[in-house]
């Protein structure tokens, strides 16, 4: 199979990734299968891309027939024996080892002998969740970047058996999505989040030491570093629980204090806290998304 010979599409999670994932797919042309806990959370999603591609359409910079054909490739589906006619499918369900254990598991019974099946873990051993599917020479890690209809790369993940041709076929899978590729060794964190969470926790560190605010913290970052989000601003647009999820990845796998996660992390994923997606994390968000007064003062 090559690229081109994709037709059939697979999408297991339809949270932020899931749902931008499947998005980017179905507006190159793919037939899209789009899966989550139930039918009504995929139509939920679904409903979500619609929106998001319907304000482009208000904008100008995408006409309705285009909105109209996007949304009409893109299936929800309840139940992961919908994903048999895929050629592909990713897993893009929360970041948790024995979940996506048991997903890929279940993903790879129904899929036919041939079709490729990957991942967009951040940082989960792409080796490990492929010695328990039927396939692990076609399976891959394809890191998205959020927001993935706006974000450049996929970083390509090989695994221990991952054949050179499983990695040609998803680097022209990425091409078609418009998407430039870096590849990674198997290793915690992989490229981009060995070095991004350390940086997002370091800088919970230095609000934990007390040294300033968040609001500073994150100007610091954008006007002193270039960056174009501050660090707070990118952790809670990640989700903090995918933020420690990551970390504590990097802690047990490769080890020592430099990657334990900062308490203050810890506290507000306790709370409920996540981030942007929960309205709610270092700092407060309305109800269309808007930034409001950090959620911590000292
Ligand atoms: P999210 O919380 O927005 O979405 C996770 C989705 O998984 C939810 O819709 C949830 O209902 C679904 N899910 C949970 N259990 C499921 C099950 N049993 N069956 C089907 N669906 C199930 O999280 P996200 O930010 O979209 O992250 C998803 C994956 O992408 C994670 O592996 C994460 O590490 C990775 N990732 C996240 C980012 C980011 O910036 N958030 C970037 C790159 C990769």
């Amino acid at each position: 199979m090559d690229a081109n010979d994709v037709k059939v599409f697979g999408v297991l999670g339809a949270g932020q990734m899931g749902a931008g994932i499947a998005q980017v797919a179905a507006q190159a042309g793919l037939s899209v299968k789009l899966c989550d806990v139930s039918l009504a959370v995929a139509e939920k999603a679904k409903a979500g891309i619609l929106a998001q591609l319907g304000r482009q359409v208000d904008k100008g910079k995408l006409d309705a027939a285009t909105r109209d054909a996007t949304g009409a490739r893109i299936e929800p589906i309840g139940d992961k024996a919908g994903f048999a006619p895929c050629d592909v499918v990713v897993e893009a369900a929360t970041e948790n080892t024995t979940l996506k254990l048991e997903l890929l598991r279940g993903v790879d019974a129904v899929l036919r002998e041939g079709a490729l099946l990957a991942t967009n873990t951040s940082s989960i051993s792409i080796t490990k969740l492929a010695a328990v599917t039927s396939r692990p020479t076609a399976f891959i890690g394809m890191h998205f970047m959020n927001p993935v209809p706006v974000m450049k790369l996929v970083e390509i993940v090989k695994g221990t058996a991952t054949s050179p041709e499983t990695v040609e076929l998803t680097r022209a899978l990425a091409a078609r999505f418009g998407k430039t590729v870096i590849t990674s060794n198997d290793h915690p964190g992989f490229l981009v989040n060995r070095v991004l969470i350390p940086f997002l926790n370091e800088a919970c560190l230095a609000y934990q030491d007390g040294v300033g605010s968040i609001e500073d913290l994150d100007q610091g970052a954008k006007l002193g570093l270039n960056h174009p989000m501050g660090p707070f601003e990118l952790a809670d647009l990640i989700g903090l629980d995918t933020v420690l999820a990551i970390a504590e990845v990097l802690q047990t796998q490769i080890g020592g204090d430099k990657y334990a996660p900062a308490v203050v992390l810890r506290n507000l994923v306790a709370a409920g806290w996540l981030g942007k997606k929960t309205k709610r994390g270092f700092y407060a968000y309305d109800d269309k998304g808007q930034r409001g007064a950090a959620s911590l003062s000292r």
